[in-house]
């Protein structure tokens, strides 16, 4: 059955995105372009081979809770050797940290391979590259030798500790403390749960990067500090001994089960260690790399599975049969047409195809900004930075919010079917139905969005985005065929344009449950217009058809899904703005609690 389509995925990176541009900085000067397709094409055959015959069986033998540890499925030891062994762990890192320097856009390419064929495995190395990176960024030498180059073996694993009992959305509540010790160490004390990936029985130790608040901190997200906490900690004479992280539990979850999520309480016998990284009370600061990355990962997950819910259900719509079309009514027809042919079938399959493909071009788009940050100067640098920080909560939060949606046409595309355990479509729903929760939710995406991405240093990000739409505006009104479509996205501007210089007082004013109350909806709105932008770059290169590769059914499926987008969503942004821009307080809370 297909999940993926690789020369879709290799046309939205060389035809759409024009990644050969990116491999000519000297940075990227050990890629070009046959190699990257070789490493992409390597990628496949691991998920192929090692990752997607396993996908519904992770779901039917999920992470357990064992004598005190957890037990993930089997095969996810192969997979961690064979994806380490490829050379992808770690790859983006520069030389000296133990990686080559791999353009970032290329490793979020893999992963969407990799996720598609089985999206329980691929965010335990995810969260694991995450770590190190975040010790190579603020670690000092000595913290980076003792840990990366065994993190990069993927035989110590990392996880990222925030979340607590009464600390999800709202970090700066978290309570679990740091004591200064004077071998210049912290004794951990507190408790972290949801940690994915905090224990299982297929790595040698675990580097746990956890916040926590130095005793006597700032209340708030001022009072957090960075810590590696790792399961066992290194002795003098080289042995490990346990560091007193504790395994409490392994979340039972709706979907995602291979992925384990565990209950982990730090110092419960007042012996767990800890070591600051980088500045007291910067932690959260320090955060945010990790968490970022993390954000474009969750997406791009989401992407992944949502394609591979498409595919399926396109299979599906192909084989089965039931009435006749419409344009038969009336005549004497005995034979049943395949579903595929019923206009409503076939608009659900375009909605799930543009916003599976439309979320990887997104991904990748926000992923390049992250390599031109590395690559660039000056004020170039500059607003690279604010592109990628203003589509970072779009590439988070739209292909998880439309993914679920999309997945959910799956379902309804095969009927009674899609309920069954018969496929895999309600694996797919369960499995996609926690990425618009983990990593901030929805609101939290959109809160940032609005709060603080658009309307940051007086609106540059959003003016820098409006420029860079223009101009693939004005590239795409040099094909006839495109103009409408460059026309509706030009529109499209104004009305968010429109909706700004509605919010934007309220701001002024601090009124900000009136500029924040539909923080979501003004998401939605901008994420039409950037997945909109999206498909017209796809269309753009279509009309362009510079490698011969790709055949005119391939370009023609790729437009027919660009007019899907901007005839049946992008519309949606003009009721999305009546309903921003009307004079209402529905949902704002009142003295007295009138929900029962
Ligand atoms: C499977 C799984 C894996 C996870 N992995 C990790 C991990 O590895 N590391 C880690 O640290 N955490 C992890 N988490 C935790 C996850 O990030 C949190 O669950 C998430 O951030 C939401 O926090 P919460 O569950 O406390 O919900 P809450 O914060 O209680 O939110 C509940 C609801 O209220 C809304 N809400 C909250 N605050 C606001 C606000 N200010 N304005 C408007 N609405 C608001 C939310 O959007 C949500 O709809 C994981 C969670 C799960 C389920």
């Amino acid at each position: 059955m297909k999940y993926f389509d690789l020369d879709l995925l290799k046309f939205l990176l060389f035809e759409v995105h024009g990644l050969d541009n990116l491999l000519k900085y000297p940075k990227y000067s050990e890629f070009d372009k046959d190699s990257i397709l070789m490493f992409l094409d390597a990628a496949k055959d691991i998920a192929d081979k090692e990752m997607y015959p396993y996908y519904q069986d992770c779901d039917k033998q999920p992470a357990r809770y064992e004598d005190g540890g957890i037990k993930i499925h089997p095969q996810m030891d192969n997979i961690f050797r064979a994806i380490t062994d490829s050379g992808f762990v770690g790859a983006h890192l520069a030389p000296e940290f133990g990686g080559m320097n791999m353009p970032h856009v290329i490793v979020g390419a893999t992963g969407l391979i990799y996720c598609a064929a089985n999206n329980h495995a691929l965010a335990y190395l995810a969260l694991t590259v995450g770590a190190a990176n975040l010790i190579t960024s603020f670690g000092t030498m000595a913290q980076v030798e003792e840990y990366v180059p065994h993190m990069l073996t993927s035989k110590w694993m990392g996880t990222m500790c925030l979340t607590e009992p009464e600390a999800g959305s709202s970090l700066g509540n978290m309570r679990t403390t740091a004591t200064p010790v004077s071998d210049g160490s912290y004794n951990i004390k507190g408790q972290k749960i949801f940690i994915s990936g905090g224990d299982h029985q297929f790595a040698d130790n675990f580097v746990h990067m956890v916040l926590a608040r130095i005793d006597g901190a700032p209340q708030g997200v001022k009072g957090i500090s960075l810590f590696i906490v790792p399961k066992y900690r290194n002795t003098e004479d080289g042995s490990l001994e346990f560091n007193d992280v504790l395994t409490a539990g392994d979340y039972q979850k709706m979907g995602q089960k291979g992925y384990c999520t565990a209950h982990l309480m730090f110092g419960e016998n007042d012996n767990c260690k800890g070591w600051l990284v980088g500045e007291e009370n910067k932690g959260l600061k320090y955060m945010f790399q990790m968490m970022n990355q993390a954000r474009l990962e969750v997406g791009l997950t989401a992407a992944a599975v949502s394609t591979a819910a498409y595919y399926h259900s396109l299979e599906y719509a192909r084989e089965r049969v039931q009435g006749q079309r419409l344009s038969q009514k009336g005549e004497k027809v005995t034979e049943q047409t395949q579903i595929v042919n019923h206009a409503d079938v076939r608009r659900m399959l375009l909605m799930q195809r543009a916003v599976g493909i439309g979320s990887m071009a997104l991904i990748i788009e926000a992923f390049k900004y992250y390599d031109l940050i590395g690559v660039t100067e000056g004020e170039e640098k500059e607003n690279n930075f604010l592109m990628l920080d203003l589509l970072t909560p779009i590439a988070k939060a739209y292909p998880t919010e439309f993914g679920i949606t999309s997945t959910s046409y799956g379902i309804q595309t095969l009927g009674g079917y899609g309920y069954t355990v018969d496929f895999l479509q309600e694996q797919f729903m369960r499995d996609i139905r926690i990425t618009s929760i983990y990593e901030g939710t929805t609101t939290i995406q959109a809160l940032d969005l609005l709060g603080r991405k658009v309307a940051a240093q007086n609106g540059k990000p959003l003016m820098l985005l409006m420029g860079i739409l223009n101009e693939s505006i004005a590239e795409a009104k040099r094909f006839d065929e495109l103009i409408p479509f460059a026309e509706q996205l030009g529109k499209s501007i104004g009305t968010i344009q429109k909706t700004m210089e509605y919010l934007l007082p309220f701001a002024f004013q601090m009124q900000y449950e009136k500029f924040l109350k539909d923080a979501t909806l003004f998401f939605e709105m901008m994420s039409h217009v950037i997945i909109s932008w999206q498909w017209l770059k796809i269309g753009i290169s279509a009309m362009k058809k510079e490698d011969a590769k790709y055949n005119d059914a391939f370009h023609k499926t790729n437009l027919l899904t660009m007019e899907y987008y901007f005839n049946y969503e992008l519309p949606k942004i003009l009721s999305l703005k009546e309903i921003i821009t009307k004079d209402q307080n529905t949902t704002i809370p009142g003295d007295i609690d009138y929900l029962n």
